[in-house]
């Protein structure tokens, strides 16, 4: 299956997209986290991507799609995915359907998480990440199993630059005004699931295995 979260960020996308990867041992490619790797080797992608990503704003287009087409065209993902932060924009979404149509493919799903803002900007503040593994955690609502460090790796965890409050908004606002109109795109297409983020982790995992697991046209 070809999947695509879409989300204002801290909806919980990418703890889902970790679990149901982890369930259906499906490949993910989630680009925030290959930006941020590319920042911590500070190649020349990270060079570039790094101010943007600071800021809250999002990376250039061709940058991005640049690099989802590489990603893509390992042999890893020939029997599906699950892209997590990708589209961000209508251009990116074009991008997509023109990359996976020249293998002769298509997108099964688009999933569409939502919440309220207040509730993003009380969890986004309150996340932190496992920088060596990817790993999230919340200090309330997900802790980890050992405390400051990832239950996972055991690297000590820390707060994303771009996960303080001043940033989280303004990615908000960037997230309604560039990646929103996407929700139109895909329902137009026929493949929308709109999912609550604010249900219980559990809850909202539940609900995305009903839409994976609901018949669609072929
Ligand atoms: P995320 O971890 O998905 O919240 O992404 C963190 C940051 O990476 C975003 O705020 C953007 O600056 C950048 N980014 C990730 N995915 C994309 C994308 N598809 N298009 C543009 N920028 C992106």
């Amino acid at each position: 299956m070809r999947v695509v979260f879409v989300g204002p960020p801290g909806v919980g996308k990418g703890t889902q997209a970790q679990r149901l990867a982890e369930r259906r041992g499906m490949v993910k490619i989630s680009t925030g986290d290959v930006l941020r790797e590319a920042v911590r080797q500070g190649t020349p992608l990270g060079v570039r991507a790094k101010a943007f990503m600071d800021a809250g704003s999002l990376v250039p287009d061709d940058l991005v799609i640049g690099m989802l087409s590489e990603r893509l065209a390992g042999d890893d993902t020939a029997r599906g995915c699950l892209l997590d932060g990708f589209p961000r924009t209508i251009a990116q979404a074009e991008a997509l359907e023109k990359m996976l149509a020249r293998r002769g493919e298509a997108l099964d799903l688009v999933v569409a998480f939502e919440a309220d803002h207040e509730v993003i900007v009380d969890r986004l503040s309150g996340r932190r990440s496992c920088p060596r593994c990817g790993k999230v955690y919340h200090v309330r609502f997900d802790p980890s199993p050992a405390g400051a460090r990832c239950g996972g790796c055991g690297a000590e965890l820390v707060q994303r630059e771009d996960d303080r409050e001043a940033t989280i908004r303004r990615r908000l606002k960037v997230y309604e005004e560039e990646t929103a109109p996407l929700l139109a795109y895909y329902r137009d297409r026929g493949l929308l699931v709109q999912v609550d983020g604010t249900a219980p982790i559990d809850a909202v995992a539940a609900r995305v295995d009903e839409a994976l697991n609901a018949p669609r046209p072929a």
